[in-house]
């Protein structure tokens, strides 16, 4: 948390009550206020208000990142498949459950060279609301998962649903995990046109991007083969988050 951002809304709230003459009113709007910020800040990953999330690479060469959540799937061999022909590398945020699910699919993508990071075990829907103690239980058994299939290690570690808290930041600060979220939000599990997909993200496209995909659909696929073309035609290369995580360059 920015303590610094607490301080400075109790002072803009004592100083509003000052001014007003302790209206009650006032003291409502202020935490009205105070609360939207508070609840924005835990969904909008970029705003980096718990924690300090990676969410581009400060670059002036065209390339971008690709980065695929939730899986692997049974869909997960088709992406590799694309990937591999482009010989592009990816980076894929696995859910502890679905490494389990498909350890074939996740030994692959550690064979061809793409980056691992941890999802967390099981991408609960309740992630805002559980405790420190049990976010590190899901990034550690997500890391066990991850060691015991994959045999690899990871640093890198993706917030379910890019939300964030003081007890999610609490718990990547004790498991030593680099938060990386993204700036290119392709919303591919919630758009079901392919072309407004593809459009969302090839018209957010700049140096630098982290675009935000999910391995879990043959929608996504199907996006994926345009993409690809895009990045070819545009002559972007890509790179891969463990590439960023270790320099200063990064933002
Ligand atoms: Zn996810």
């Amino acid at each position: 948390m920015k303590h610094y951002l607490f301080i400075l809304f109790y002072l803009f709230w004592n100083v509003f009550i000052y001014v007003f003459n302790g209206s009650v009113w006032m003291y409502i709007f202020c935490f009205i206020l105070f609360s939207v910020t508070v609840v924005w800040g835990s969904f909008d990953i970029q705003l980096k208000y718990f924690i300090d999330s990676t969410t581009q690479k400060r670059t002036k060469i065209k390339e971008v990142a690709l980065t695929f959540d939730d899986g692997p799937t049974e869909f997960t061999p088709k992406f590799l498949d694309l990937l591999k022909e482009k010989n592009i590398k990816a980076t894929f945020f696995c859910i502890g459950k679905q490494i389990e699910k498909y350890p074939e699919a996740f030994q692959r993508i550690i064979a061809e060279g793409h980056t691992i990071g941890n999802h967390t075990y099981s991408h609960s829907k309740n992630t805002g609301f559980l405790s420190s103690s049990k976010m590190i239980e899901e990034i550690k058994k997500c890391d066990e998962v991850i060691s015991k299939i994959g045999n690899i290690k990871t640093d890198l570690y993706r917030p379910p649903f890019g939300v964030t808290n003081p007890n999610i930041a609490k718990a990547i600060k004790k498991t030593r995990k680099k938060s990386i979220g993204w700036n290119v939000r392709s919303l591919d599990t919630v758009i079901e046109n392919e072309k407004k997909i593809y459009n969302r993200i090839t018209k957010n496209l700049k140096p630098g991007s982290i675009v935000l995909l999910h391995d879990t659909s043959e929608k996504t696929c199907n996006v994926l083969v345009d993409l690809l073309l895009f990045l070819e035609r545009e002559k972007y290369s890509t790179f891969t988050m463990d590439s960023i995580i270790n320099s200063t360059n990064n933002d």
